[in-house]
């Protein structure tokens, strides 16, 4: 039997932001950078490939990939980072933090939030 490898998308083109899980095979993902894995995502993530009762994986949604989170353009993928809208101690003042949060989604310089 294949391996699989189960993928979460965020539907937020045509999906209310559900989340589609996109299966591919362990062996043609093995061995490939992260914009090929998007590739593959992208093709198995499509009804004509994979039936799902949820909208093919369209522009607009994302994928979750090892912790990180690519948007599908037009033009191919654009990583997606976060950043933290925290009030925060910047300098002398005070401000949005506006750091670029990790892959769970955390502040690196919370301690400096108000
Ligand atoms: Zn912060």
């Amino acid at each position: 039997m294949t391996e699989i490898v189960e993928i979460e998308v965020e539907l937020l083109a045509f999906g209310n932001g559900e989340i589609r899980i996109v299966e591919v095979p362990f062996d043609e993902f093995n061995d490939t950078n992260d914009w090929d894995k998007l590739e593959l995502i992208f093709r198995y993530g499509q009804n004509d490939f994979q039936s799902r009762q949820q909208p093919s994986v369209s522009v607009g949604d994302v994928i979750r990939l090892n912790g990180k989170r690519f948007q599908v353009v037009s033009s191919g993928f654009e990583r997606k980072e976060e950043r933290c809208d925290a009030n925060a101690r910047i300098g002398t003042g005070t401000g949005m933090c506006d750091q670029i949060l990790n892959a769970h989604g955390q502040c690196p310089r919370a301690s400096n939030h108000l």
